[in-house]
């Protein structure tokens, strides 16, 4: 048996570079990404895919054609050139570029370096980072980060968080919490009632679903000419709902929102819900970070009157996408709803109340080590950089409104942060054909790729939409936006 475990041992060591064979997967992975970042300030935003024969069939095709999709996973493994050179072409190369400053569609993402070598950091160790008797460094980390974070906010102490994958889960997090909060059972689902807007992102729906509550009645708040909620049409909302027996719940606000970065009145939104006695939720998915700024403090002022919080790292902290914040002022009614423990768990001895492990505030047991990425550029960068760069892209919108005006297109609201909303409306053209020309827009603009923007629909009108995000977006890239989309009116 000795000799066959051993033999064994031989046969997995390819698991185990030693330092030699280290070198060289690293070289050739980082030769890599300087290929990818000499490259980036004059790729594509967009390329259009390119399948190739395979399309990823799982049997893999007749004959060897050096594609990835083509390539099952074999028994045996292939050199790092090949792996490379394949992962280029065919994932990196293919569909939007969120890494270029011309990425100026949806929300743009980010991929700031240092966060990468924090990632690089966090998989070497493999430090756990779910509960703190396993990492006690790892959660305290995560733990110091989400305080700033709340500091931001401007919660008090008592508030707890948690870093999750993305704003989405973060939503998903905040509202399970909001419905324990309130005592919520299926019963009580049918006479429960949300207030957000039309302009809120869709997550929440989901969040809503997925927490099992696709009862709850969803109500859509007015808006003003500015895409915001209205305060006094929620207070009338909640009136309303109250003679009629229903149970007001849960208000929702947004912190820009996706369609056109409105930040709806937190302040006076908080004042309806502190005085109807409802959860007060804000999604600042995309705009929380912007807090680094004044124009941005101003702007969501009554924030930190909220129960709860979700700010994206991976958009107004230009990580790389995987990182998503909630924060709850109550830290008990975070626990209450995620705190479980099993038999196998029982040397995980009490935490200190102020190392509160992820585990017992999140869906999630086992985690990416999320704190070290953006802990590595915070404490090399200091926050100046950040709030330079928001800044920045706060004036980049509003320059880009300005211009594209002045170029004859029709334009949305003055921004309140770094979406800009426009559109071609020739004079005397129907609806019908000035929505058909504002979506060819849109599509030849991806087609030629120098940057990539995208479209929604307000009040029926196909509107063309620039949201300026990336760390890598500058004036010189807002000038190129601005001649691709001259040369097409
Ligand atoms: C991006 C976004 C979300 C969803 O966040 P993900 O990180 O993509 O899951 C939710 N709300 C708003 C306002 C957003 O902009």
């Amino acid at each position: 048996m000795r000799e066959r475990i051993l033999e064994l041992e031989r046969a997995a060591r390819p698991l185990e570079p030693g330092s030699t064979r280290r070198r060289h997967l690293r070289n050739a992975a980082v030769a890599s990404t300087e290929r990818f970042l000499r490259k980036l300030a004059t790729a594509p935003a967009y390329v259009e895919d390119d399948p190739g024969p395979g399309r990823g069939s799982i049997q893999g095709p007749a004959q060897y054609t050096g594609r990835l999709f083509d390539t099952p996973i074999s028994e045996h493994g292939m050199p790092m050139h090949e792996a490379i050179d394949m992962l280029e072409r065919d994932v990196v190369r293919p569909g939007g570029n969120p890494a270029s400053g011309g990425y100026l569609a949806y929300i743009p993402g980010g991929g700031i370096y240092h966060s990468a070598l924090g990632d690089f950091i966090a998989a070497v160790t493999n430090k756990y980072a779910g509960v703190s008797f396993a990492g006690p460094g790892a959660v305290r980390l995560e733990n110091m980060l989400l305080r700033w974070t709340a500091d931001l906010v401007g919660y008090p102490v008592g508030a707890a968080g948690n870093i999750a994958s993305g704003g989405s889960i973060a939503n998903l997090t905040a509202i399970a919490t909001a419905r324990d909060a309130h005592e919520l059972n299926g019963a009580d689902y049918a006479r429960a009632v949300v207030y957000v807007t039309s302009q809120v992102h869709h997550s929440i729906d989901k969040a809503l679903r997925i927490a099992g509550m696709q009862e709850v009645r969803v109500r859509h708040v007015a808006i003003d000419e500015r895409y915001r909620m209205r305060a006094d049409a929620l207070a009338e909302a909640i009136a309303a709902d109250r003679a009629a027996g229903l149970t007001p719940w849960l208000i929702i606000a947004s912190a820009g929102t996706t369609d056109t970065g409105a930040v709806d009145p937190l302040d006076a939104i908080a004042d309806v819900a502190w005085r109807e006695q409802c959860w007060f939720h804000v999604d600042a998915a995309y705009g929380g970070f912007f807090l680094l700024t004044e124009h941005g403090r101003a702007l969501m002022r009554g924030i930190e009157r909220s129960d709860s919080v979700v700010l994206d790292p991976h958009k107004g902290m230009f990580l790389p996408y995987g990182a998503g914040i909630v924060i709850v002022r109550d830290a008990a009614a975070l626990i209450r709803t995620h705190r479980y423990t099993g038999a196998y768990m029982q040397d995980a001895v009490p935490d200190d109340p102020a190392d509160v492990s992820p585990a017992d505030v999140s869906p999630e047991l086992t985690k990416h080590f999320r704190a070290l990425r953006m802990w590595l550029p915070l404490a090399l960068l200091g926050t100046r950089p950040f709030t330079a760069a928001l800044d920045e892209k706060l004036l980049l919108a509003r320059y880009f409104r300005e211009e594209i005006e002045r170029a004859g297109f029709e334009v949305g609201p003055e921004p309140d942060l770094s979406v800009v909303t426009y559109r071609w409306a020739p004079q005397g053209a129907s609806l019908d054909a000035a929505n058909r020309r504002n979506r060819a827009i849109v599509e030849n603009v991806r087609r030629d790729g120098r940057v990539f923007i995208s479209s929604t629909m307000l009040d029926d009108r196909f509107t063309l939409r620039l949201a300026v995000l990336s760390f890598r977006t500058h004036l010189r890239t807002i000038d190129m936006a601005l001649d691709v989309l001259r040369a097409e009116v």
